[in-house]
């Protein structure tokens, strides 16, 4: 017996963009529904550390927001969709008085007005932080303003299946965690606020089973568009030793506050490739810089690169970074005194959903999407700091669309036909091994991060999508065990994002930002493009993905003249 539950506008998600969004439709009189496959206060923003993104101009004066916007394209290498990035620096401060307004405990100058400290790339002080736990604070405002509210959230719920009728969502399809009992929600919309499909690397900043790209893979099988999946952000700096912690970020953060990098000749090599701004380069060239170190023979013995902040008084370590003492106290590193071993780690989905840029409506009617799980602010390059800026301001904005919507559609009721074909794909997931269906995650995982990481080339590439075939007809065979019923979705959810990953960049033919092909070393003008990932059927009823390309409108003027024309030495060399 499954279980029903009937709301306005269901939204999947329970990190920053989607308590956002749910916090906007009950503003708006809705009734609104809140599903997390985590507990609710557990969500992958938790741990975003450094900071948000905004034009506050509270410590360097002359800072701007379109000043903020022409750093977000730029360092995105013009990939980045002008109208949305705008939209976004617009707005960032808006959502620091917001959060403020909530209860957010910002860090706070001596003359009482909220901190800025410097991300990577950044032209002047913008992002404000609580010590290096500010996505943490987040949550916690955030759950405070919907528990007042009394939005109803089920946590620990996966969704499985998207239900629509022709090209129109009306409801969703899942399962408790729990104890597998399944529920069928019936809504007038749905925003998707899933996160990003970094989990289909091997080694990963977030290293918890989330981020496994299940709102793409819900949006693609409903016929939703995927956009800029081969821009996959590495960043410079993860954990590499213990091996049981390969990947743990080491916040950006670090070096904002005056970090360096050496590799084991004591050298601070970040000289060569950006002489100008050094350590404080973007993640794209800092991440290129360590790989290069590193594959070069120039890394540590556990094959990392140092990066040192013992020069920094302990007093200020302790303030500003205490999440990071604390990290690696735990593995008998004190930093206060010590240097820390790092090495790139997959970190981010800059691609995701494409959505139209003023509402965040995806092409099927209903279905809205916020934050990581969409394409269109970062480019090839997110600066540091704008995550967690476009989760508050695009959870506001599809939220608000999403009511727009509503008050002008209908409902749709559910038709048992379709919640019959979502309990169908369940009851196969649950006939499968878990421990089998882990197994592949596995494999798939070191396929992607080997076939497309941190340099790929047409030969990686092709041999991963070929890798990937074998693992997605492995996953169809029927083994014997135990059944894991939300590993079994996570790895179709995984084949399916990682295809459109290894499809796009196959597609793309240059280097820019953090997609660097060592075939094609060079910057090509022509492909200042968005790479379009679009679904269809084939003749079985088959998933398959087709691409396509779409020019980047222009900036505006205003944004045009805060353009930095300065320019920066690019020695990263390409290694196969
Ligand atoms: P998430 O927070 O990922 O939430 C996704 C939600 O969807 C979760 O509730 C999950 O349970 C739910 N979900 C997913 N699939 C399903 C399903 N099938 N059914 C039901 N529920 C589902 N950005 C910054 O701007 N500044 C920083 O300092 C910063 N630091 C970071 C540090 C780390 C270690 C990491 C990993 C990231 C950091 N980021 C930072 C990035 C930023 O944290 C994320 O991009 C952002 O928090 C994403 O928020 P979101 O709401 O889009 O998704």
């Amino acid at each position: 017996m499954r279980q029903r539950y009937t709301t306005d506008v269901l939204v999947i998600g329970t990190g920053g963009a989607g308590l956002r969004a749910a916090i906007e439709l009950h503003d708006q009189g809705l009734k609104v529904l809140l599903v997390g496959k985590r507990p609710k206060a557990d969500a992958h923003t938790v741990l975003a550390a450094g900071g948000i993104n905004a034009a506050l101009a509270t410590v360097d004066v002359d800072d701007h927001w379109a000043i903020h916007a022409a750093d977000t394209l730029q360092e995105g290498r013009m990939l980045g969709d002008p109208r949305m990035v705008e939209l976004l620096c617009q707005q960032a401060p808006k959502a620091i008085t917001e959060l403020e307004a909530w209860g957010m405990p910002f860090a706070r100058t001596s003359s009482g007005l909220i901190d800025q400290r410097y991300f990577g790339a950044h032209r002047y002080r913008r992002t404000c932080f609580v010590g290096d736990y500010t996505g943490l604070e987040i949550i916690k405002a955030l759950i405070r303003e919907v528990e007042y509210r009394q939005i109803p959230i089920l946590e620990r719920a996966y969704i499985s299946d998207l239900l629509h009728t022709g090209n129109r969502v009306n409801g969703a399809y899942g399962f408790w965690l729990a104890d597998q009992h399944e529920f069928a929600i019936e809504s007038k919309a749905v925003i998707l606020a899933t996160g990003g499909h970094i989990h289909s690397y091997q080694r990963s900043s977030s290293r918890r089973r989330e981020n496994t790209g299940d709102g793409m893979a819900l949006g693609l099988q409903v016929g939703a568009y995927l956009a800029d999946m081969e821009l996959v952000q590495f960043h410079p700096s993860g954990m590499i030793f213990p091996h049981e912690l390969a990947g743990t970020l080491v916040t950006e953060a670090v070096r904002g506050e005056g970090g360096r990098l050496y590799n084991r000749h004591g050298e601070r090599f970040m000289q060569r490739y950006d002489a100008e701004r050094m350590e404080l380069s973007t993640r794209d060239r800092v991440a290129l810089a360590n790989y290069t170190e590193i594959i070069e023979g120039r890394g540590t013995e556990h094959g990392g690169v140092w990066l040192d902040i013992s020069h920094m008084p302990a007093s200020l370590i302790h303030e500003r970074l205490p999440r990071m003492v604390e990290q690696f106290q735990a593995v008998g590193v004190d930093i206060t005194r010590e240097a820390m071993q790092i090495a790139p780690t997959a970190h981010y989905s800059m691609g995701g959903l494409q959505v139209e840029p003023f509402s965040h409506a995806t092409n099927i009617a209903g279905l809205y999407a916020a934050g990581e799980v969409t394409a269109g602010v970062h480019g090839a390059n997110r600066l540091g700091g704008n995550s967690l800026a476009e989760i508050l301001v695009f959870g506001r904005i599809a939220g608000q669309h999403a009511a727009e919507y509503v008050r002008h559609h209908s409902k749709q009721s559910l038709h048992e036909a379709q919640m019959q074909a979502a309990a169908e794909r369940l009851a196969w997931a649950s006939q499968q091994s878990g421990a089998f269906q882990r197994s592949l995650i596995d494999q798939l995982q070191q396929v992607v991060w080997h076939g497309a990481g941190v340099v790929r080339n047409e030969q990686t590439l092709e041999a991963s999508l070929d890798q990937l075939n074998t693992l997605r007809f492995q996953s169809q065979q029927r083994s014997v065990g135990a059944a894991d019923i939300a590993a079994t979705l996570d790895l179709q959810s995984m084949l399916l994002t990682a295809e459109a990953t290894i499809l796009a960049a196959l597609m793309r033919p240059e280097s820019r930002g953090a997609h660097q092909r060592s075939d094609y070393p060079a910057t090509d003008p022509l492909w200042q493009r968005t790479i379009v990932v679009k679904p269809y059927r084939d003749e079985h009823d088959r998933l398959r993905l087709q691409l396509d390309t779409q020019l980047i409108p222009t900036a505006s003027e205003q944004v045009q003249t805060a353009f930095n024309h300065q320019e920066y030495s690019v020695a990263g060399r390409l290694v196969e």
